[in-house]
């Protein structure tokens, strides 16, 4: 028997959170899912929706609050679907991430002896994003532009972001007064009419150059001189002004093709000492002050003489293969991006780093392949997507028993799955560093240092 029904109201204690943030309460043993609320909370909720196993709960009323909770910083939050923690501190956004490492590593991973470290946050966790994808809408008239809702895409009208770097915002609401003063049309996703679909921008943060791209359903933007003259003259620091061009019926924001109006096709900028390039569609973590943190990390526990081979799979544009090189004999980078391993290439080049190689294909295939021709790792390091690594690639390394692993993971789950696998065929999980890549969001990055037995 279900013990709640739609539309009825429930109190509740909230005992324990998802990896999300969701609160979770129990009614008559049965569980409840309410975005909001916080571990500990007492509230008051309405049933929204009522499955077989669970139900999902609209938070009412706090009835008992908990210590942790704030005032969120954003004036949208509880609308916008980009953050979901600024109702906790700072320090209980933390203490999340580092809970949910654990509660993974320990349960789901068996791996109960561990160290795992408190979770690395920024000194200040505000305005760190280098890269913005606004979309552009109308609503009653009004033309909008923000971030998506929660669960849709309805667009949250806000002037500021507090993640996102202040001149990314200048210039979105530059870039909208052009549009409304020269009734430019917006993209309407329902009938696929109408010109101007997102308004995205990119920053070196340690080089400041500012670039604006204009994704349009269509190749060319009417009076695009008038913008470039806004743009350029309020914000001299624009280096790049570029219309991309998206034609397609798709959820996908950018489009394959780059027209530049103004200025160069890329932009530079820094993470440690090495420069990379950056164009519209290159990948490129977007928060370079903590990648800093979690790529020294990485090349910690590494932990290289100068006399090893080291494999960087799953190494995207390369940056932690660079990062590796000047401390290893030889870096073998392995990606199954094409675009992204000829930006490797080139990011190698741009910094004459002549000791590693980039390999195009599934680490999973090419490792087993290299193994198989007698190429060997002293030391590996992997940064899988969220699906985590692949079993193949797993036993590989297994027969290949290099002397560490080091696994870089957005994954707390995978992670846990992939560290019990190599724990019981042969390697010792040492240490588990997570580190904050993207305050106010659930997500946590950790780096793990594993040695052979
Ligand atoms: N190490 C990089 C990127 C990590 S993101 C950085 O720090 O910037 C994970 C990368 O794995 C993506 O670039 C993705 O394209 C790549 N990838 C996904 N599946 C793969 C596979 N089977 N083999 C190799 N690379 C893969």
């Amino acid at each position: 028997m279900i013990p709640v029904k739609k539309n009825e109201v429930y109190k509740i204690e909230i005992s324990g959170m998802t990896h999300e943030g969701q609160g979770v309460g129990r009614i008559d043993n049965f569980t409840i899912f309410v975005d909001g609320p916080i571990k500990g909370e007492e509230v008051e909720i309405k049933i929204i929706e009522v499955k077989k196993s669970y139900a999902v709960g609209k938070l009412i009323k706090i009835l008992k609050a908990s210590p942790e909770r704030v005032e969120p910083p954003c004036k949208v939050y509880h609308r916008c679907g980009g953050c979901s923690l600024q109702h906790m501190s700072a320090e209980a956004a933390l203490k999340f991430k580092t809970d949910v490492v654990t509660e993974n590593i320990r349960r789901i991973g068996g791996l109960k002896d561990v160290v795992i470290h408190d979770t690395i946050g920024m000194e200040n966790p505000f305005n760190y994003r280098n890269k913005a994808q606004y979309p552009v809408g109308m609503q009653k008239g009004e033309m909008v532009v923000g971030f998506y809702a929660k669960r849709s895409h309805d667009i949250v009208n806000s002037p500021v972001c507090i993640i996102q770097h202040s001149d990314s915002d200048k210039a979105k609401l530059i870039v909208k007064r052009f549009l409304e003063e020269n009734k430019i049309s917006i993209y309407d996703e329902t009938t696929g009419k109408g010109l101007v679909r997102h308004i995205m921008t990119r920053i070196g943060f340690n080089t400041g150059e500012l670039m604006v791209v204009l994704v349009l359903n269509g190749s060319s933007l009417p009076k695009q001189d008038k913008l470039v003259k806004m743009l350029t003259e309020e914000m001299p620091q624009i280096k790049s002004i570029v219309l991309n061009v998206n034609t397609a019926k798709t959820n996908v924001i950018l489009g394959s093709k780059n027209i530049v109006i103004y200025g160069d096709d890329s932009i530079t900028d820094y993470i440690g000492k090495f420069k990379f390039n950056i164009s519209p569609l290159s990948f490129f973590q977007v928060n370079p002050v903590q990648t800093e943190v979690l790529y020294n990390k990485a090349l910690e526990y590494a932990g290289l003489t100068g006399e090893e081979t080291v494999f960087d799979l799953y190494c995207g544009i390369g940056t932690i293969s660079l990062f590796l090189s000047e401390k290893a004999k030889k870096v073998y980078g392995v990606e199954v991006v094409e675009d992204a391993i000829r930006d490797a290439k080139e990011n190698a080049k741009l910094n004459g780093v002549n000791n590693v190689e980039f390999i195009v294909g599934e680490a999973e295939r090419i490792i087993p392949d290299m193994y198989s021709k007698g190429i060997k790792a002293d030391v590996v390091v992997v940064d899988p997507p969220r699906k985590g690594c692949d079993e193949v690639l797993l036993e590989t390394l297994v027969n290949m028993s290099p002397k560490r692993i080091v696994y870089v993971s957005c994954n707390p789950s995978t992670l846990a799955r992939d560290l019990a696998f190599l724990s019981e065929k042969g390697f010792e999980v040492l240490e588990v560093q997570p580190v904050d890549m993207f305050p106010w969001s659930s997500h946590v990055e950790c780096v793990v240092l594993m040695s052979r037995l």
